[in-house]
């Protein structure tokens, strides 16, 4: 089934025009509230048609001051904001905010994440199928939950498991753990495991970095001493060069499991790796290598048009929050509605299997 084109919803043409506004501001402080603003919007469940009220105004939104309602009621009565368009023009920023703009193309937001959720949709996976999140970071590098808060979190959810997967030593940027730290984190999971058996699995993971040559900043020694590798880009994301050679190799490195956020792009900011994205999917889905959907708002990586591809190309997924914190959990949501937007079923997904079978995969990719 192929879905037409889909028009962005007016909750997204709001979070894109208050992006602009904030991006032409010269004061600090004006840019920040009108950035809070957009984060506000694009987090809403409903329409921001459902928040006008009856007399025509609007009713209020947290974080979401009188300027900022301004442009939203424009919107509403016009499809656009004369008070952005205005600000860009005198703002000599013109040009930027046009680059700007066209690096937003199929990002959801929250309401666009709701509205695939409670689709009637049943050949396509559910949060009902979802047992367990495969990219997540902890205290151990920068993330801001302890490996307690994870099985804490994931069990409150629901969930029957979850991979710690925290930054590798070649991101020091990002706090990388060092090998020996991996191994104290390693004597940790197997604490909490005996205590949680039967109930919680955690699994022991790394989110290894994908350099510019396509090698991976862990040897496979280092790789074989964890469960699960997410192999993901951090660099030469704005490169507008063919990378095709630094993925495949990614793909086809001894110990990958998961191909993570595989473009490395930024709502607004970067347009993430240029490749044949094809010749990429066809090399994971032959190794059994899952393509990950990452729900990060900002990054939401691949995004359900490409998943079609990786689709049709026989992929299969890892669909991961990448949470940083407890609150993030819920960016888990934003993947699956990329899945269900791509059509793409439970039986595809690892997150939807039983941990013994998702770890039997697990084994088969790193002997
Ligand atoms: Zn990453």
């Amino acid at each position: 089934m192929v879905a037409g084109p889909r028009r962005p919803d007016t909750n997204a043409l709001v979070v894109s025009l208050l992006r602009d506004l904030a991006a032409v501001q010269t004061s600090r402080q004006k840019r920040w509230g009108y950035a809070r603003a957009a984060d506000a919007v694009a987090g809403l469940d409903a329409p921001i048609e459902s928040y006008v009220r009856a007399d025509g105004s609007l009713r209020k939104i947290p974080h979401v001051g009188p300027s900022s309602t301004r442009v939203i009621l424009e919107v509403l009565a016009t499809g656009a904001s004369a008070t952005v368009e205005e600000a860009v023009a005198g703002s000599g920023k013109a040009r930027e905010v046009e680059r700007s703009r066209g690096l937003r193309d199929t990002f959801l937001t929250r309401a666009d994440v709701m509205k695939a959720l409670r689709s009637r949709r049943r050949d396509v996976v559910s949060l009902d199928d979802y047992r367990g999140d495969l990219q997540m970071h902890s205290t151990y590098s920068d993330g801001k939950q302890s490996l307690e808060a994870i099985v804490e979190t994931g069990l409150a959810r629901g969930y029957e498991y979850a991979a710690v997967t925290d930054h590798s030593h070649g991101l020091p940027i990002a706090r990388g753990v060092s090998m020996a730290r991996l191994a104290e984190q390693h004597w940790a999971i197997d604490r909490l495991n005996r205590k949680y058996a039967g109930r919680f699995r955690l699994i022991k993971g790394i989110e290894a970095n994908i350099l510019a040559d396509g090698s991976l900043d862990l040897t496979p020694a280092e790789r074989r001493r964890v469960e699960l590798v997410v192999a993901a880009p951090h660099s030469a994301l704005r490169s507008a060069s063919d990378q095709t050679g630094r993925m495949l190799a990614a793909v086809r490195a001894q110990g990958v499991h998961i191909l993570g956020h595989p473009r490395g792009r930024k709502y607004g900011v970067r347009p993430g790796v240029t490749a044949d994205w094809d010749r990429v999917f066809d090399a994971a889905a032959r190794k059994t290598v899952a393509i990950e959907i990452d729900g990060d708002p900002r990054r939401q990586d691949i995004d359900h048009e490409l998943a079609r591809r990786a689709l049709a190309a026989g992929c299969l997924f890892a669909l991961d929050s990448d949470a940083h914190a407890v609150s993030e959990w819920e960016f888990a949501e934003t993947a699956v509605a990329h899945a269900r937007l791509a059509g793409i079923p439970a039986e595809r997904v690892v997150n939807c299997w039983p941990v013994d079978f998702l770890l039997d995969w697990a084994r088969g990719l790193s002997a």
